[in-house]
This record gives structure tokens, sequence and C-alpha cells, in this order.
């Protein structure tokens, strides 16, 4: 039931009512402790087993965390406490100078991760990436021992599951014989990618997902679980987590209780009480099943196909690359553009038209595709299927307005 606010007429009873009748304020946390959310603290368990078990683990830990930029935090301040328990006491005194391995196309929270965590920017070592935006394996064991002759001590390696502007997927076998080799923390940012692990079609684009040490999932994607919804997995079973991220405070978390205590799971989070995350997951689970949501991310894909077929039948368009996820980036070349590739001021004069034609849909209020510019690349499209109530018709109305509002340019 919902709780009426201040402004309600419960709010104005008279002073002779007692006080205790006036609502208690909405439970909008939970998680610290069994006593107070036994359901949730074993449907968060209970989620999190399901989504390690499509990692391929049979055991492990994990926790939801508020959003995949801070999971990919808590992956970083694992991997660091792994190699330096004293850290948590001792704090940056504790440590030599570290670096840790991301590539070009990855998030950017590896870097505001760094410099929360007091690493510093300057100890995310950027790793080159091919033309498809995937980590080259042979550049990050150049960077690792760049990293040590300069004196840098290498923890941690991320590598991304579909990049967030192309859609890309490292390689992440040969990334887990880097990491393995050098003894390297491997995490593997699939905020994106992920849930593609629930389809048998195409989840051999994570082929490898198994080997790390830690991954980032968001349900909240792909998925469209609702805001937020983030997993941090982890292969570990040491307890990591709570060992890296407990204090033990004395009034919630009494070893004494008549119940078993690791049972308890808020002290593994740097939160005091949270969000029920694992709840829209859950329920969406039940809802779907597991069939119902791989049909979503199969669907996602063909309708991506089909977007991409279409574009090709078209004078207009032209991709930045053939997609391999449901990432479709693209340039609309305006009639005054079609056919003069070879003029100098061709990439300049493309690289405007997507933020004009961006105003006029926003303006319009028919559609909004994001833009960036990328690498040397000028400004382009970057249309991402992932909703599921999206249609082939939403595909051909989607070229259709792009070249109705660019049809004058
Ligand atoms: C979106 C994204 C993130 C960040 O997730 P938030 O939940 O928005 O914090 C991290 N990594 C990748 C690859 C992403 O696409």
């Amino acid at each position: 039931m919902l709780w009426l606010g201040a402004s309600s007429p419960r709010a104005s009873t008279p002073a002779s009512e007692p006080r205790h009748r006036t609502p208690p304020p909405p439970q909008k946390g939970y998680g610290y402790t069994y006593e107070i959310a036994p359901v949730f603290v074993l449907m968060e368990e209970e989620v999190l087993k399901t989504l390690r078990a499509l990692v391929g683990w049979s055991s492990g830990d994990g926790v939801f965390c508020p959003g995949g930029s801070i999971s990919n935090m808590y992956a970083v301040n694992l991997a660091r406490y792994r190699r330096y328990p004293d850290c948590k006491r001792r704090g940056l005194r504790a440590l030599p100078p570290l670096a840790l391995f991301t590539s070009e196309e990855c998030h950017y929270s590896i870097k505001k991760g760094a410099a929360f965590l007091g690493l510093g920017t300057d100890s995310v070592r950027v790793v080159k990436a091919d033309e498809r935006g995937k980590m080259i394996p042979e550049d990050l064991e150049r960077q690792i021992s760049l990293a040590e002759v300069e004196g840098a001590v290498p923890f941690l390696v991320s590598a991304t599951s579909g990049t967030t502007v192309l859609g890309a997927f490292d390689p992440l076998e040969a990334i887990a014989d880097v990491c393995q080799r050098h003894g390297l923390w491997m995490h593997v940012d699939a905020a994106w990618g992920g849930s593609v692990l629930l389809s048998q079609t195409h989840r051999h684009l994570l082929d490898g997902i198994q080997r790390a040490d830690s991954v980032a999932w968001n349900p909240h994607k792909l998925l469209t679980a609702g805001l937020q919804c983030s997993a941090l997995l982890l292969q570990d079973t040491s307890n990591l987590l709570k060992h890296c991220h407990g204090s033990q405070a004395s009034y919630l978390f009494q070893q004494d209780k008549f119940y078993d205590v690791a049972l308890d799971t808020g002290d593994k989070v740097v939160q005091c009480g949270r969000h029920v995350d694992c709840l829209k997951l859950w329920l969406m689970w039940k809802a779907q099943g597991g069939q119902g949501l791989e049909c979503r991310i199969d669907q996602a894909f063909t309708l991506t196909r089909y977007l991409v077929n279409e574009m090709k039948k078209r004078e207009g368009f032209e991709l930045v690359m053939e997609p391999e996820f449901v990432n479709v980036c693209f340039w609309f070349v305006p009639p005054s553009l079609r056919g003069k590739q070879e003029s100098p001021d061709y990439s300049e004069r493309l690289a405007k038209v997507a933020p004009l034609l961006k105003e006029r849909m926003v303006k319009e209020g028919s559609m909004m595709i994001g833009y960036q510019p990328h690498g040397t690349k000028g400004n382009f499209f970057r249309m991402v299927v992932a909703n599921p109530a999206l249609t082939r018709a939403d595909m051909d109305f989607l070229l259709n307005e792009l070249e109705r509002l660019g049809q004058d340019l």
C-alpha cells in the first residue's frame, strides 16, 4: 500500500490523537540484515546465483550495486584489496604505484572509479582497440610491460563485453590468457552486453567470461529492468566482499543472534540501506520466464539486422561498421553531400549533420537518437535497438523520418 505524504489529511490529525496513528514513512531501503528483510536477502542470493550460472559459475559471490559504474568501482577495489589487504587499514600509504588496463573503447566509469578510489586517472593504462572496437591482446601485453618498466604494479584488466558506442565484445579468452600469465584480476564490464548470456544463439560473443574474477552486468540496460538494477558477480568464495568492505557495526551485525549471521549480507557493501534492486529482475524473470527473456534478446538482434538491411537499400545512409550487437552506428548523408566523398571538406560537413538533425527531431518531438564523435570519426548516429516494444514499422519510421528531416540539407 502507498502511504500518503505530509500534505495528506492524515497529517492534520488532531493533537489529541495518539501519535502512533500517524503512518510510518515508506520503507525505501533494506538489506543490511536478514531480520529486517528476510525475503529480499534470500531473493538477492537466488537472483545472483542464477546470473552467476549464466556466466558459468556454480559458486561465487555478488551484490546488486547502484549502477554499472559503481559495480566497476567495486571490482577495482576488490582487486586492489586482494593484492594489498593492508590498504583497507592503511589506505594509499600501503600501496606502490598501481596500474590497471582497459581499452580505449571502455566506459568512462573506469577512469572515474580510479579517481574516486584514490588511484588517480593516470593509473589507467589505455590499451588499443582494433577497427571494430575490440581490445588488442598483444597491445595489452605491451602496455603491461611498459607499466612495469615505469615502476608501476599491474593488478587488474577490465575487458568490455558490449562497448558503449560501437557495441564491441573484447576477446575474453585471449585477455584471460594474459591475465593468467601475469597474475592479474580479470574484470569484465558487461554492463551493456551481459544480457546476451541469456541467448543460446548469441552468447558466444562472451566466450571466456567464465574465466573472469568479476563481472558487472546491468539488467537495467538491455533487459530493460527498472533503474537501477546492476549486479556485480564474483567467482570468489573466500568472502572477499565482506573482508574488503565490512566494518562490523555492532548495532546491526551482532554476532550472538539466534540465526545464521552469514545471512546478514549488508556488510558486504559500502552502503547502509539499499533499494531492493533484485526484486525488479526477479519479478521480470517470473513474468517472462528465461525463454521470454531469451526471446527479447534474440528479437533485438533480429530487428537490428532488419534496420541494417533497410539502410543498405537507401541512398543516404552509410554504416560506420557492420554491427556485431544492437548498436547501429551510421551517418545520414544528406542530398547535398551524396557522391562528394572526395571533396576536402566532406568529413567536416558530414559531422555537422547529426547535431542539426538531432535538434530537429527533438524540437519536432518525433524521436531521439544519440550521436557522438568517435576517435578520428566525426559525429555519427548510434541507434540502439533494445526496447522489446520496437517493431519493423518503427525502424521504417526512423529511416523515413531522418530522410524527411534532412531532405533540405
Ligand atoms: C552504461 C555502461 C556503464 C555504466 O552503467 P551505469 O549503470 O549507467 O552506471 C558501464 N559500462 C558500460 C560498458 C556501459 O555501457
